[in-house]
């Protein structure tokens, strides 16, 4: 697919962000770039249309940036997975592993009802943990999650195939 070179090379790499040794794959560049931006979005939008699909939960910040035009496109609602203390109303929360500590994800209770097929959005995937709190989350309100969607994918990380328990589709590697 040509759209995914125009893809990575709006992507801009920022050495030593947030901390020394990490290349940063930051995709506020694809963001400023409206054909790229496009392309991302419709590929989505292509592979998720007519499957059904009612739920597009995103994940927080970066998902929030593709999550909610491929809902409109697809015809789904799209459903915030939040850092803690953030949703008003009452929530479910699910714990995952970071290289140093914990972090957690929130659900709004009564978002998502049994049965939804749903998607799980974020920009990145490396180890999965954050996209398996994302699938957690929403398994436990009965939603049958039938893929997550990302649009970089670090390949090879250790434990990330397990860690998902879900087919992740992915775009591009990081640049
Ligand atoms: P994982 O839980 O798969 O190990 O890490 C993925 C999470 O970390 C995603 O929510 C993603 O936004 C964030 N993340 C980690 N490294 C990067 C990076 O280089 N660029 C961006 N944009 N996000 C990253």
């Amino acid at each position: 697919d040509p759209r995914l070179q125009a893809i990575s090379q709006a992507i801009r790499v920022v050495p030593h962000f947030p901390k020394h040794g990490i290349m940063f794959q930051d995709i506020t560049t694809l963001l400023l770039d409206h054909k790229a931006f496009k392309h991302t979005v419709d590929i989505f939008v292509d592979r998720y249309r007519d499957q059904h699909i009612s739920v597009v939960a995103g994940i927080e910040a970066r998902g929030f940036m593709f999550g909610p035009s491929i809902a409109l496109a697809i015809g789904a609602k799209f459903v915030p997975l939040r850092k803690p203390r953030k949703l008003p109303g009452e929530v479910i929360s699910e714990k995952y592993a970071l290289e140093y500590g914990t972090d957690c994800l929130e659900l709004h209770v009564g978002a998502v009802q049994p049965g939804e097929r749903a998607i799980v959005i974020d920009d990145l995937v490396a180890t999965g943990g954050t996209l398996s709190a994302g699938v957690k989350l929403l398994e436990r309100v009965g939603a049958d999650v039938v893929e997550c969607a990302c649009v970089i994918g670090v390949p090879n990380v250790k434990g990330q195939r397990r860690l998902i328990g879900k087919p992740v589709y992915v775009l591009v590697e990081p640049r």
